[in-house]
C-alpha cells in the first residue's frame, strides 16, 4: 500500500500558489496526476520546493506519471501554474527519451559494430522554476559536449567518432510538413561540432502516448536520422512561433532517414567524410 501520504498544512502560505515556483506565486490552478510514492517523493523534493500534496486520492494499477513504470499509482493533487505544469507533464515523455538511444543502440548496432561504445545521457534533470536559474547549456562558442558521444576503440585508444543530440516529438517524420528546431538548438549543434571537430548525428525520435485511462504512458516509437549539413541544405526559412520569442527554424523532414539505414551509414564510415568537412555554419 502506498505509504506517502504528507499534506501541505491547513495553516501554509503556500496554499493557492504554484508549488515550482520557488518564490511564493499566486496561482488557482489545481493540478491532478498519478504517480508512484517514489516519484511524489521526489517531484516535491526536487521540483516542489518541499511543498507536499494537497491531497493523496485513490490507489489504482496505472503508468506512473513521472517514471512511466506500470504499478500501483497514487492520485496526488497540488496547486501548480499552467506553465509549470506543462514541464511536469513533460518529464514522463524526457525519462522515455532518454532511454531511447541506448536501448536502440544496443537492440541494432552494438552486436555489428563491437569496437563501437555509445556514451552519455540525455539526463532529465527535475527542477523548481527559479527566476535567473542557470540554463541547461553554455553558449554555443563555447559547449564542447552534446547528449551523446560514439568512440571507437583503436588499439589502446578511444577515438570519439560522432556526437548525436536528440530532438523528441509525437510526429513521424513521414507524415510531417516541416520539422521544426530552435535557431539556438542547431547553433549548439554546430558549435560542438566546430569546438571539438568531431561530426554529429540528429536524431529525430518519434513518442507516442498510450491510454491506460485514468493513466497513461510514453512509447518510443521511431527514430530518424541526419546530419546538420544535410539539414541545413533543407532549410526552408526561420520565423517566431506564435507566441514565443525564440526564433525557430523549419526544414524539409525529407532530410531524415530511416532508423533501419543507419547500420549502413555506420559501416560505410562517414563520419570520416563529415569530419573532413569541417566547419558547419550557424544559421539565423
Ligand atoms: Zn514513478
Ligand atoms: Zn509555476
Amino acid at each position: 500500500m502506498p505509504a506517502y501520504r504528507d499534506v501541505l498544512p491547513a495553516d501554509s502560505s503556500f496554499h493557492e500558489a504554484c508549488a515550482r515556483h520557488t518564490a511564493r506565486t499566486t496561482t488557482r490552478s489545481l493540478q491532478h496526476i498519478y504517480l508512484c510514492d517514489a516519484c511524489a517523493i521526489r517531484l516535491v523534493r526536487e521540483a516542489f520546493n518541499d511543498r507536499p500534496p494537497l491531497y493523496h486520492g485513490e490507489t489504482i494499477e496505472g503508468y506512473c506519471g513521472l517514471c512511466n513504470t506500470l504499478g500501483q499509482v497514487t492520485l496526488r493533487q497540488w496547486f501548480v501554474c499552467p506553465v509549470c505544469w506543462n514541464v511536469v507533464v513533460a518529464y514522463q515523455k524526457s525519462f522515455v527519451a532518454a532511454l531511447a538511444v541506448p536501448a536502440f543502440w544496443h537492440r541494432d548496432m552494438a552486436g555489428h559494430f563491437p569496437a563501437f561504445e555509445l556514451s552519455g545521457t540525455d539526463e532529465v534533470r527535475v527542477t523548481p522554476f527559479a527566476r535567473g536559474a542557470s540554463t541547461k547549456r553554455e553558449a554555443a562558442r563555447v559547449l564542447k559536449v552534446l547528449d551523446y558521444l560514439v568512440s571507437e576503440r583503436v588499439g589502446d585508444e578511444k577515438i570519439g567518432r560522432f556526437h548525436i543530440e536528440l530532438k523528441s516529438g509525437p510526429g513521424s517524420i513521414e507524415q510531417m510538413k516541416e520539422f521544426q528546431l530552435d535557431v539556438n538548438d542547431f547553433n549548439d549543434i554546430a558549435g560542438a561540432i566546430n569546438n571539438t571537430g568531431v561530426p554529429a548525428y540528429i536524431f529525430h525520435l518519434k513518442l507516442d502516448q498510450e491510454h491506460r485511462a485514468p493513466t497513461r504512458r510514453t512509447i518510443a516509437a521511431g527514430m530518424w536520422w541526419t546530419d546538420p549539413e544535410t539539414l541545413r541544405a533543407n532549410l526552408k526559412n526561420i520565423k517566431k512561433r506564435r507566441g514565443e520569442d525564440k526564433p525557430a527554424a523549419y526544414f524539409r523532414p525529407s532530410a531524415f532517414r530511416p532508423w533501419s539505414v543507419f547500420e549502413k551509414e555506420l559501416a560505410s564510415r562517414r563520419f570520416e567524410e563529415l569530419a573532413r568537412a569541417g566547419q558547419v555554419q550557424f544559421i539565423g
